[in-house]
């Protein structure tokens, strides 16, 4: 059989990244590991999962093993809707889509209102995956200009003027690859101008609560509760990314159009996990959770942003996230980040080369550097590495 003569037209954008090989095969090299897109598995809150799942297994197996609600467990949309009102998003549980990943949530929202030749605004540089998504629809991701405080307003609403652009997609906290968050001075005029283009924004809040400096970061719809924003968050950056429990919000008209598309899809997510989770937050253990892994993962990104500066000021530039996973750093001009990556795994140290996340190309000498997954132990030692690398 010619298998290859069988694909539809759509699946010729779906194409093995070089970049996610890549990362796997980094992640296996005996190296200090910059690259990794995971969560340090010592936040994992192993004893409280153990206990949810054994008091599901004892009390609630019936329910905890049985096939669900498309939209997703009942209690686990409220306590969503009750977390995000408490976040100046005021949200009924109607308006929740329980989803298996975030990652699904943005597959869900392109398939929803994304044709052939469509057009996707991003921030430059954007979540790599979701760029794929995107692309499996045929749509093109254009970037919009972005700085150390996110996205350009008056670029945005330039932009959301432009035919076909039928989506914004933007990380408003703590992005990836970047770590760079939207001013909240800029929110507003961003929402506004999407609102009075008609275009949808889908704001993905996957990092909202890895904040490590000053201040609680409010999730984008806050700024105007009014706006046509869905948004994504997950539990796999404060939980656990394997237990595969997120959501999304948006207009209870949307959700429910949504939740169909979630069923055609996998009928609903984990029976078992959604409950695991829910035990864990009604049980109040969030907070303590949070501000655990704020506390770790601040330590390391300080750590981080000192080795730099001491090993490579003046030599390269980066982002100085209040939060998140990772930061980018540029090489001097002309250095390109995939000319030096074999250098730099002689030396001892991997990270990932940022070109992938520009979609409009560029990014030759940026990388991606995870700043949470290596122990603390390692960063300056990896920095260093690296710093004789660039040389
Ligand atoms: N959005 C962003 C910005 C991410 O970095 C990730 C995970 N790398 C996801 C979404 C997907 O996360 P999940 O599907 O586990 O919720």
């Amino acid at each position: 059989m010619e298998w290859e003569t069988l694909y539809a037209r759509r699946m010729g954008r779906v194409e093995p990244s070089p970049i996610m090989a890549l990362i796997r095969v980094l992640s296996q090299r005996p190296v200090i590991n910059f690259a990794s897109g995971l969560p340090d598995p010592a936040g994992f809150p192993v004893k409280a999962l153990q206990e949810a799942a054994a008091e599901i297994l004892a009390e609630d197996w019936r329910a905890g093993l049985q096939y669900g609600e498309a939209e997703g467990y009942r209690p686990l949309r409220e306590w969503v809707a009750a977390d995000l009102t408490a976040r100046d998003v005021p949200t009924k549980a109607e308006q929740v889509l329980i989803v298996s990943g975030s990652q699904q949530g943005i597959d869900l929202v392109a398939r929803a209102f994304l044709q052939s030749g469509d057009v996707v605004l991003t921030e430059e540089p954007s979540y790599l995956a979701a760029l794929q998504v995107f692309a499996s629809y045929e749509a093109t991701a254009r970037p919009v200009a972005t700085d150390a405080d996110g996205l350009d307003p008056d670029a945005a609403a330039a932009a959301l003027k432009q035919s076909r652009v039928k989506l914004l997609y933007s990380m408003p906290n703590h992005q990836n690859p970047a770590g760079t968050t939207l001013a909240t001075n800029r929110r507003v005029a961003v929402l506004r101008a999407a609102a009075a283009a008609g275009v949808p924004v889908l704001a993905d809040e996957a990092y909202l609560h890895l904040r490590y400096d000053a201040g609680e970061p409010a999730p984008l719809a806050a700024a105007d509760p009014e706006a046509p924003v869905l948004t994504v968050g997950t539990f796999s950056k404060t939980i656990s990314p394997g237990l595969r429990v997120a959501w999304i919000a948006g207009p209870a008209p949307v959700i429910a159009r949504l939740a169909l598309l979630k069923q055609v899809t996998d009928l609903h997510a984990n029976s078992f996990t959604q409950r695991m989770v829910h035990r864990y937050v009604a049980a109040g253990h969030l907070p303590a959770q949070v501000a655990h892994l704020r506390a770790a993962y601040r330590e390391k990104r300080d750590a981080f942003l000192r080795a730099l500066e001491r090993q490579l000021t003046g030599r390269a530039t980066w982002t100085r996230p209040a939060g998140g996973m990772f930061l980018l750093l540029r090489l001097p001009s002309g250095q390109s980040a995939t000319g030096l990556l074999s250098k730099a795994l002689d030396q001892g140290v991997a990270y990932v080369p940022g070109a992938a996340f520009f979609p409009a190309g560029g990014g030759e000498g940026t990388m991606r550097l995870n700043f949470v997954s290596p122990p603390l132990t390692d960063i300056d030692e990896g920095v260093a590495r690296l710093a004789r690398a660039i040389g």
